[in-house]
């Protein structure tokens, strides 16, 4: 590591920290847990985080009710950091970004090339709370610290399933439990649990869903019309796609929901035969090699056929 985390921040007087839109586990545990930490080494700076609203679920974390969700006008930052994403998908808190006197970048994003002065990119990583993790000393890990830490790690890897799950992985989860809070209720409660309505939509999503190239990929979409008939968020959809993959024979799981006139959201989760990174980047999106999003416009039939031409093509040469 070339640079140090309290060194880059001892001067500064306000520190910016925003993630990316329809922030997700990964995301608000990283944001909030670096606020943390930066408020407790560094006492006299000011410390801020940009988000969209995240997901009510995460409200147990300390910090979630300052989260700004405003995004007003602000000063220039003496530093500003960029956590689980680059730039391109700060959202609202991207115009903190350009005036900021040092910017720093974090991520495991496999497409994301860096866009700060200083950049910790680790696609071999699971999540990016196990980069805060390396990146802070382990001597200021505290009940909240750990338990912000833990929400990022599970959300992105699936409670230590996926496939970026290491032994490192396994040996920091090991350290912050030792912390003390309540693991399985947390689990349960931020991975798990569904609402009546989520539970209803899921449903919906899988019984209307359809497989192509020879029952190897599989797809199912959400209108707008729909979701305002379950008056559901995006939010609401979390997971669909991760149940998708699921299904047995799968190689390729696409899930979409609308979010404008001939405008989808796509999320995909692959195997090891299909590269969901290089699909979603072709489209201008981007992710991990197992999962990744993107957004594409035209009607739902051009969409997945223009996904298909690239899933087709990783396949046979899987
Ligand atoms: P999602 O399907 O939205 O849950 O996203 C899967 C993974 O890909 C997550 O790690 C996202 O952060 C990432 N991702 C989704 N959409 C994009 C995008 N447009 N650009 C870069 N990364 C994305
Ligand atoms: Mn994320
Ligand atoms: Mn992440």
């Amino acid at each position: 590591m070339e640079w140090n985390l309290l060194d880059e921040c001892k001067d500064a007087r306000r520190i910016g920290i925003g993630g990316h839109i329809r922030p997700d586990g990964d995301c608000v545990g990283a944001c909030l847990s670096m606020c943390m930490y930066l408020k407790k080494c560094l006492p006299q700076a000011q410390v801020k985080v940009f988000l969209e609203k995240p997901a009510d679920i995460f409200h147990e974390i300390k910090g979630f009710e300052e989260i700004d969700s405003e995004f007003g006008e602000e000063a220039p930052f003496d530093v500003f950091f960029v956590l689980d994403c680059g730039e391109d998908r700060l959202g609202n808190a991207r115009k903190y970004f350009p005036a900021a006197k040092k910017r720093i970048n974090i991520d495991h994003h496999v497409t994301n090339t860096g866009c700060g002065d200083l950049n910790y990119i680790r696609p071999e990583v699971g999540s990016t709370c196990e980069l805060v993790y390396d990146l802070i000393d382990c001597e200021k890990l505290d009940r909240e610290l750990a338990m912000a830490l833990y929400i990022g790690i599970i959300h992105d890897t699936g409670i230590f399933q996926y496939s970026n799950t290491t032994p490192a992985t396994m040996e920091k989860g090991a350290k912050l439990i030792g912390y003390g809070f309540d693991f399985p209720r947390l689990i349960q409660e931020t991975f798990y649990q569904k609402t009546y309505i989520q539970s209803n939509i899921m449903g919906r999503a899988l019984l209307e869903s359809i497989r192509f190239l020879d029952g190897r990929c599989i797809v199912s979409c959400m209108d707008r019309k729909t979701m305002q008939f379950y008056d559901a968020e995006p939010e609401d959809l979390d997971g669909i796609v991760n149940q998708l993959r699921n299904i047995k024979g799968i190689d390729c799981a696409i899930f979409m929901y609308q979010t404008d006139v001939l405008e989808y959201k796509v999320s995909l989760r692959t195997s090891e035969k299909v590269n969901a990174a290089e699909v979603a980047a072709f489209f201008g999106g981007g992710g991990h090699v197992r999962a990744a999003g993107c957004t594409m416009r035209g009607t739902f039939h051009d969409c997945v056929n223009n996904l298909a031409v690239h899933i087709e093509k990783q396949l046979e040469n899987a």
